[in-house]
């Protein structure tokens, strides 16, 4: 029987007049998601997006999964293709949904009509399928409040579609309606969850990493790299710009407050991110703090780091306990590279006892021992870029 997917979007059904340009966006990341899976032929009505493979033998299993990584898509369903024709269309459904109509206990039947030239009306079709369904699988029930099954029938211009098994999308809008963000991405489990969670606003993500050879090794930059590389699977193509990070990490601890390293890092961090962010026309940095969860993310501390910071900056994980956070890293599956144990800049020359409560002033004045401008310069000039592509 010939199949087809309907990707149903949510949020994007109740923009007004920019509804078109999401529209497109989304479809044009659909194509790039389906291309490694074949030719599709792509018709969109109604909130919904009709995808039809030109090869029968396409796998609709694997581009059901690749659709449920796409941001802006609500939901997704196979349904079969039938004739526009009411007895065919009965028969098509015994067939098709043999299974879950035997395994399933109650049901409703939903028509939508679009083809107003079809002779019965939805309450019609409704009605009259439903009791069909009540003959032929005799142990169902109807339930229109709460069924396990909802057997929906599309009337279309050229054919009538059924299906009744949905699986849930990946919410959120499409990726790049939303602008451009600078990640801040280490080797951690918190910093991807952060772009992952931002892309699924429709931020398109760069990311930013800083290494610090050779108290870092190259196998961590590659750790990165990974982590990146499975970002893109729900964030498309990454800008990744890795940043060296020892001159101005030697200077700090050279001459500041051992108890001030680990602000003082973060604030050049963020320094030197928006100047990068600048450059790639980024909007604005993503970080993956969470309040509390180290010394240098507590309220105060946050504040040091927030008071070099002129453009906004995203903490999605803010709120989030470290196991909230796993969860989503397990899911989107960066969760296996971020454990791996290699050493990030951050775990280079930290305090035994970092200041958990600093001031804005104590810090501005422990960090003025040294300028740091042109090492800042430098570190920016000597930044590589490379594009990790999905
Ligand atoms: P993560 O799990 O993301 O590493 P974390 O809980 O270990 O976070 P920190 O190490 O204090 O926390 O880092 C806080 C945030 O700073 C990270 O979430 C990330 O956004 C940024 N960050 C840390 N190290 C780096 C790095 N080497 N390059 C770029 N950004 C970094
Ligand atoms: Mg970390």
């Amino acid at each position: 029987m010939k199949e087809i997917i309907l990707a149903k979007y949510g949020e994007i059904a109740l923009k007004g007049l920019n509804k078109n340009t999401f529209e497109d966006l989304l479809i044009k990341n659909i194509k790039r998601r389906l291309k490694p899976l074949g030719n599709f032929d792509y018709v969109r009505q109604q909130s919904t997006i009709y995808i039809q493979s030109a090869d029968e033998n396409a796998d609709l299993d694997m581009v059901m999964d690749k659709l449920a990584t796409v941001f802006g898509v609500a939901a997704i369903c196979k349904a079969a293709v039938l004739e526009k024709d009411f007895e065919k269309i009965c028969s098509g459904v015994y067939e098709y949904l043999e299974d879950t109509l035997t395994y399933a206990r109650t049901f409703k039947v939903e028509a939508k009509r679009a083809d107003k030239r079809f002779p019965m009306k939805s309450p019609e079709i409704c009605m009259e399928l439903g009791g069909r369904l009540l003959e032929k699988f005799p142990h169902l029930k109807v339930d229109v409040k709460n069924p396990e099954i909802t057997v929906t029938v599309e009337i279309r211009d050229t054919n009538a579609y059924v299906h009744a098994v949905k699986i849930q999308g990946a919410g959120g809008l499409p990726v790049g309606s939303s602008g451009k963000a600078m990640l801040l991405v280490s080797g951690g489990i918190d910093s991807p969850v952060a772009g992952y969670m931002m892309a699924k606003r429709g931020i398109h993500i760069s990311a930013v990493h800083f290494v610090s050879p050779p108290y870092t090794s190259e196998r961590a930059r590659i750790k990165v790299e990974q982590l990146c590389e499975k970002l893109t699977g729900y964030c498309g193509n990454i800008a990744f710009f890795c940043v060296p990070f020892t001159e101005i990490q030697e200077a700090i601890k050279d001459n500041c407050p051992e108890e001030y390293f680990t602000i003082i890092m973060r604030r050049l961090m963020m320094e030197i991110a928006q100047k990068l962010a600048d450059k790639d026309d980024c909007l604005a940095l993503i970080t993956g703090e969470s309040v509390g969860q180290v010394a240098s993310q507590t309220l105060k501390a946050i504040a040091c780091t927030d008071a070099v910071c002129r453009m906004p900056v995203f903490r999605p994980l803010i709120g989030m306990d470290k196991t909230e956070i796993v969860a989503i890293s397990r899911k989107i599956d960066t969760f296996d590279i971020s454990i791996q144990p290699y050493e990030d800049c951050c775990t280079v020359f930290t305090p035994k006892h970092p200041k958990t409560k600093p001031s804005v002033e104590e810090i501005e004045n422990a960090q003025n021992a040294f300028d740091f401008s042109e090492m800042i310069k430098k570190a920016i000039e000597e930044t590589e870029m490379k594009l990790i592509k999905l």
